[in-house]
């Protein structure tokens, strides 16, 4: 669908504006049925530019309905081709125009002058009837001054619609826009090959978990997270299943953590975890049980791989404090030979690495 198609779908020609047209135009399409005797009269607007044509008011019989709202393709509007052959009034339309919209609907007569407006034609004033109804210069001459006596109101209405037209069209825009800079954001704070928060996004959240934290007197935990060797499983296997391995990771942490947990890739080989309310030893066992739920993967992936995890806690360190005693640990956990699990002890300024199937 075009978005003219769109725009002109949510404008309701039966709106205020036009409700309030009508008690100008009525009257006068009633009078023109009384002088020609066509039973069904009725005003359209022609938008040239866009090539469509809608009928804005009728005076219409059940016998032959032309509603308002009613909209027709220039290309195939009975006006068009009625000003085409010169035509203000046919008396044989199924015999002249067989294929038209008039002849389908049964049209005999068609009347129509053009509603202009500082020389130019904004739309059109018809009459039908189902019978022959031959007019005279002078029923037709009374008809151009009814049309010249809604040209001024038709613009009017005209220049509403338009404007409406470009208010909705601005919004259809606006709602893109938001939408693009939304997706664009979502962009800006996830990691593209997990879905997992990105640093960027995990520090705005962990400094909330952070402030909630103090106020509640809650402890704060944060685990890092390193996969082991994993220049190797590259090297091995491929970049492709070490793009596995990642993802792979990325969905463990997300079914294990819980819900107020942020998981995080840091980047390359690297992830984290912050928690509220979390001791040390649940985070622990956290991390095993992401050990285990990776290795319980290796088949779908082809490959086995371990982590390196370091855990600090706190209640009234500062964030960069706490990234550090957690990396201290991640630096034991490697050190002391992977698969490990540390946790960093503040009094020792040390951490006690456990290899991690050990741990429980
Ligand atoms: P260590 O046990 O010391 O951690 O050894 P390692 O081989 O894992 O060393 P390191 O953590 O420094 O290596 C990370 C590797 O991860 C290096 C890089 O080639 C690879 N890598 C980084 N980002 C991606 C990625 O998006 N996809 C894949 N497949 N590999 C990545
Ligand atoms: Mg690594």
């Amino acid at each position: 669908m075009s978005e003219f198609a769109k725009v002109h779908k949510s404008i309701d020609v039966s709106s205020l504006e036009t409700k309030e047209f009508d008690r100008f135009a009525k009257p006068l399409l009633q009078l023109l049925k009384e002088l020609t005797a066509l039973e069904t009269t009725f005003l359209t607007l022609v938008d040239e530019q866009q090539q469509q044509q809608w009928v804005v008011t009728s005076d219409s019989t059940a016998a032959l309905p032309v509603p308002a709202g009613l909209q027709v393709a220039w290309q195939d509007s009975m006006c068009r081709l009625m000003f085409s052959q010169q035509l203000a009034c046919s008396t044989d339309i199924p015999q002249r125009f067989s294929q038209s919209i008039g002849a389908q609907k049964g049209m005999q007569t068609f009347m129509v002058l053009p509603v202009s407006f500082d020389g130019s034609m904004i739309g059109t004033l018809c009459g039908a009837d189902r019978h022959c109804i031959a007019l005279t210069q002078t029923q037709l001459g009374h008809a151009r001054l009814i049309a010249e006596a809604l040209s001024s109101q038709l613009k009017l209405l005209s220049d509403n619609l338009h404007t409406r037209q470009q208010l909705l069209q601005q919004q259809l825009e606006t709602d893109e826009l938001r939408q693009q800079v939304d997706n664009l954001e979502e962009l800006a704070s996830t990691d593209p090959l997990t879905g997992l928060p990105n640093r960027r996004a995990f520090e705005e959240r962990f400094s909330q978990m952070c402030d909630i934290a103090k106020r509640s007197q809650e402890e704060v935990g944060l685990m890092l997270i390193d996969i082991d060797y994993f220049k190797q499983v590259n090297d091995h296997y491929g970049h492709e299943v070490g793009d596995q391995v990642i993802r792979q990771l990325g969905r463990s942490l997300l079914q294990l953590a819980r819900a107020a947990d942020i998981p995080c890739r840091i980047g390359g080989d690297e992830f984290q975890l912050a928690a509220i309310g979390t001791a040390a030893g649940g985070l622990t066992k956290l991390a095993l049980r992401l050990q285990k739920h990776l290795t319980q993967q290796r088949k779908k992936l082809g490959v086995s791989c371990t982590l390196s995890i370091g855990i600090a806690t706190t209640q009234h360190s500062s964030l960069e404090d706490l990234f550090k005693s957690a990396d201290t640990a991640l630096y034991q956990s490697k050190e002391a030979g992977r698969n490990t699990v540390s946790v960093y002890r503040p009094e020792t300024n040390n951490s006690q690495p456990q290899p991690i199937e050990e741990v429980l």
